[in-house]
């Protein structure tokens, strides 16, 4: 089975199935087509493969692109394909009150974290990749574009995470924290830096889950140092487990064997615990898709959380300058529907992480599918 990287301008629908089947078609079209109207929370470029408006559809943190050309509105609510009613409920998540303060030394906190789905801070402590020369940069990434748009500030100190944090919980419900960073120069890759900015957040605001992201660090004892500082769990993202593809899309980032992301996961998953590690696995970059349901497991079994997401042609990557386009929406289900079926059977959900994109879920269909 291949995978359609090219323009899908016709709606995919199965001759039968469940009605599940069809509802999380839908969602998947929904999550590669977008919305033709406009929501009120975006962020419109940053690190990693999404550029989305944030919604809850059937309640549940979904990031859809905005598509003027997407055959998907809302109306009354719901969505609508035309002037059929798809059964899904939408709901738009409103611009949050800390968008409006500035910090102590006279940073927009919009410009320090921003709001992910209805109840999730979300940041990239240091806004810069030693990998984005054009020649190593991942062809999904725009993590320097939103710098440069001033949308985001280059590195945040933990002071600043803090006062943010602080602020998103106690005006606007925020119940996780995701954190991220562009790979910096040093051995550990970043972690570091995003240990002290977790002890900050920590120490401001100890209810608040802290979710770390990093490449591995090239000294195992990172990880621990990541927990210690309180984190509740780590996504080392390796995006796809096909070295053809890695090559292709990650001139840079796939010079890190996968031994080394195999080690990392391992050491993770025994510090941080089951079900409490997760890594991106991209669908439409070219692989074969049993082959990633394959890999997928092959994870699971190691207690790591496969977070499956839709590869996007965002606005200011590479991918999106060469004409790549989504994947299919069949694909998709396909695919979603097969590793959330294995997650079901590990007992991993999503949710259990409590802090982190699989907590979340918005990116992904999994948690739509029962993952
Ligand atoms: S899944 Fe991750 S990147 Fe996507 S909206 Fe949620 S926290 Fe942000």
């Amino acid at each position: 089975m291949s995978v359609g990287t090219g323009e899908h301008e016709h709606r995919v629908r199965p001759g039968k199935g469940t009605a599940v089947d069809v509802k999380l078609l839908t969602r998947a079209e929904l999550a590669l087509r977008g919305l033709g109207s406009d929501t009120e929370v975006r962020r419109p470029d940053g690190a990693g493969p999404s550029d989305d408006g944030h919604v809850l559809v059937d309640g549940a943190n979904a990031a859809l692109p905005s598509n003027p050309a997407s055959p998907y509105t809302v109306r009354d609510g719901r969505v609508w394909l035309g002037d059929e009613d798809t059964g899904l409920t939408l709901t738009p998540v409103r611009r949050p009150a800390f968008y409006d303060l500035t910090t102590a030394d006279g940073v927009p906190y919009e410009k320090i974290a921003r709001l992910h789905g209805a109840d999730v801070l979300a940041t990239t402590v240091v806004q810069t990749c030693v990998r984005y020369a054009e020649s190593d940069r991942c062809r999904f990434c725009t993590i320097e574009e939103s710098l440069r748009s001033g949308a985001t500030v280059a590195a945040k100190t933990p002071a600043q995470l803090a006062e943010v944090a602080e602020a998103a919980v106690r005006l606007d419900g925020v119940r996780q924290m995701v954190m991220t960073t562009g790979t910096t120069t040093g051995p550990d890759r970043g972690a570091r830096n995003l240990a002290r900015c977790v002890r900050a957040v920590r120490e401001t605001v100890p209810g608040l889950p802290v979710q770390v992201q990093c490449e591995p660090p090239g000294d195992l004892a990172w990880i621990r140092e990541l927990r210690d500082a309180g984190a509740v769990s780590i996504g080392i993202h390796v995006e796809s487990l096909d070295e053809d593809v890695r090559r292709r899309w990650m001139p840079g980032k796939s010079t890190v064997p996968l031994a080394e992301y195999e080690a990392a996961w391992d050491e993770a998953v025994e510090v941080f615990g089951h079900n409490r590690v997760s890594t991106y696995l991209l669908v439409g970059l070219g692989e074969d898709p049993d082959e990633l349901v394959a890999g997928a497991c092959a994870l699971i079994e190691r207690g790591v959380y496969p977070f499956v997401v839709p590869f996007r042609p965002m606005r200011g990557t590479l991918a999106a300058r060469d004409g790549v386009g989504a994947p299919d929406a069949q694909v998709l289900r396909h695919v979603t529907e097969s590793v959330a079926a294995e997650l079901r059977a590990a007992g991993m959900s999503g949710a259990d992480q409590q802090a982190g994109c699989a907590a979340c879920g918005a990116c992904s269909v999994l948690s739509a599918a029962g993952g």
